[in-house]
């Protein structure tokens, strides 16, 4: 008889490798890390499936990206949409609503609903983690334990800048969003991107359109995405408020994965429920 164990990262090497190699699906989200971790997943398991969630409103960059990464990968990316929106400002008009604690509703819309359409009971996902992610990992990990999760930057302790230093020697450059001064390869305008006006002088001074776009859609909602602390009072501030200008400081760490989809599900539906959903998968 044998018996499961785990991996550092918390995943479960199976006893259901009894019954034959696990189907393996890799979270590809063009960032930097996935593309990495992807890439680990190949060396360990040889042929994967990798899909990436395409919300409609990510930087068009992404398709040389992922076009330099299937190379690299020498496998195919599958792409994932949300059957009902093309990008998330049809999720924002139609929900006449952006963010909340809670959540936004373009995560699930755009990247939730689909990404659960491939999952299997006993496949193998693969996350692009970082160490520096380990804690919050484990957490989440707690409340999802039907799910066979791995995360190989966090196996091999490999750092957000681990991931940069060899996409690099692989001679891949990164996706433009990271080269424009933000932290992580998001949509551009994340409404996730809360309380940090800096990411927002970003979004203002490389995409003025798309600013315009969300400050519209504060004041129509009325929902102010950021908050700001002022002579010790915190209030609202839109964002045709901000003070126009450089940004100073760096951006935030914006989640739209697996943490802030848990979060979500924990609010709305309890820690482990699953949307079976047709995927749309295009070339
Ligand atoms: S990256 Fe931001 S805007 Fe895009 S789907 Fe996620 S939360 Fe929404």
């Amino acid at each position: 008889m044998t018996s499961d164990s785990q991996s550092e990262s918390g995943g479960v090497v199976s006893s259901t490798a009894l019954l034959g190699p696990p189907r393996v699906v890799c979270r590809f989200s063009c960032g930097a890390a996935s593309a990495v971790a992807t890439k680990l997943a190949i060396a360990k398991y040889g042929t994967v499936e990798i899909y990436y969630n395409n919300p409609g409103s990510e930087h068009a960059d992404n398709v040389r990206f992922i076009n330099d990464c299937e190379k690299w990968f020498g496998q195919k990316v599958n792409i994932l949409k949300s059957e009902k929106y093309s990008n998330v400002d049809e999720v924002f008009e139609a929900r006449r609503f952006l963010v909340s604690n809670r959540g936004a509703p373009c995560t699930s819309e755009m990247k939730r609903i689909p990404g659960d359409s491939v999952w299997t009971w006993g496949c193998v996902e693969i996350y692009g983690y970082t160490v520096e992610e380990k804690h919050r990992v484990a957490k989440w990990r707690e409340n999802n334990f039907e799910k066979t999760i791995e995360c190989p930057l966090i196996d091999k302790e490999l750092t957000k800048a681990d991931c940069f230093g060899m996409l690099a020697r692989a001679g891949i450059e990164l996706p433009a969003m990271y080269r424009l001064g933000f932290r992580n390869n998001n949509c551009i305008g994340c409404v996730k991107a809360r309380d940090n006006l800096d990411y927002w002088k970003r979004v203002h001074l490389h995409f003025p359109e798309v600013f315009a776009r969300r400050a519209k859609q504060e004041r129509d909602f009325k929902i102010a995405i950021n908050r700001r602390t002022r002579n010790g009072v915190r209030a609202e501030i839109y964002l045709d408020e901000i003070e126009p200008g450089e940004p100073k400081g760096a951006d935030p760490q914006i989640s739209c994965g697996l943490f802030c989809m848990a979060e979500h599900e924990a609010l709305e539906h309890g820690s482990n429920t699953v949307y079976p959903t047709k995927p749309k998968v295009s070339e």
